[in-house]
């Protein structure tokens, strides 16, 4: 077998992601307070914590169905943008997988390529926008190119999770253009977006899941 990755893996993966997000529940939340209402913290790791608990618990043996059904489970979190965005970005994820439960590097940029497209339905934030886009669009790119180089998939979630870290930490100095932040408009400059800093925070932590 060459460098793939299957069901068992991508369980470890959330779960370290999981893992993460609970570790910085309270300092997202804190992020949230200065732009937003201060709940994406909690909102966040709650979300985190019914995926993983899906994958546990899961009979499904199968991995197209299992990411529908974790993304289904995530959709239904109460708590405003956060339920739909990362719901239909896990759902779409299935988009990207056939028959298949193991996965090569090519297959899984397909696979994150099409957990974007779920998010695309949901938002049109483009990177500059101060939202999760601003994490997730780097760290999708980063992904499609270390796998088109022919690099591992560790290697891709690397760059995936570096690209994204540093797409979150640029948000301070964006204005927010969506969400609640909106609202408050040049005054969110100067603050770094909590959406952006969880989703740099899980692939982090789908990066350190792997063995
Ligand atoms: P809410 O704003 O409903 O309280 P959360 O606090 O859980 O939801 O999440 C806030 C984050 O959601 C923001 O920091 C931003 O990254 C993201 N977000 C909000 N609206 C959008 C949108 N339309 N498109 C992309 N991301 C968004
Ligand atoms: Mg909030």
């Amino acid at each position: 077998m060459g460098d793939t990755i299957g069901i068992e893996d991508i369980g470890r993966m959330i779960r370290s992601a999981a893992d993460i997000i609970r570790a910085n529940r309270d300092e997202l939340s804190k992020l949230d307070s200065a732009i937003g209402d201060g709940d994406h913290g909690t909102t966040i790791a709650r979300a985190m914590t019914i995926a993983e608990k899906h994958i546990e618990e899961s009979e499904k043996k199968e991995l197209k169905g299992l990411l529908k059904d974790v993304g289904w489970a995530v959709m239904g979190v109460d708590g405003g943008a956060t339920g739909p965005l990362l719901g239909s970005f896990l759902m779409g994820l299935s988009n990207g997988v056939s028959e298949e439960n193991e996965i090569d590097c090519k297959t899984m940029a397909e696979m994150f390529e099409a957990g974007l497209a779920g998010v695309r339905r949901q938002s049109k934030a483009q990177v500059g926008d101060k939202t999760m886009m601003d994490a997730l669009l780097p760290a999708i790119d980063a992904i499609r190119q270390t796998a088109d180089a022919g690099k591992t998939i560790k290697e891709a979630l690397q760059k995936a999770a570096e690209a994204a870290e540093k797409g979150a930490v640029s948000t301070k100095e964006f204005k927010a253009r969506f969400g609640r932040a909106r609202n408050l408009g040049d005054r969110t400059i100067g603050f770094q977006d909590p959406g952006a800093t969880s989703m740099a925070l899980i692939f982090q932590g789908f990066f350190e899941g792997l063995p």
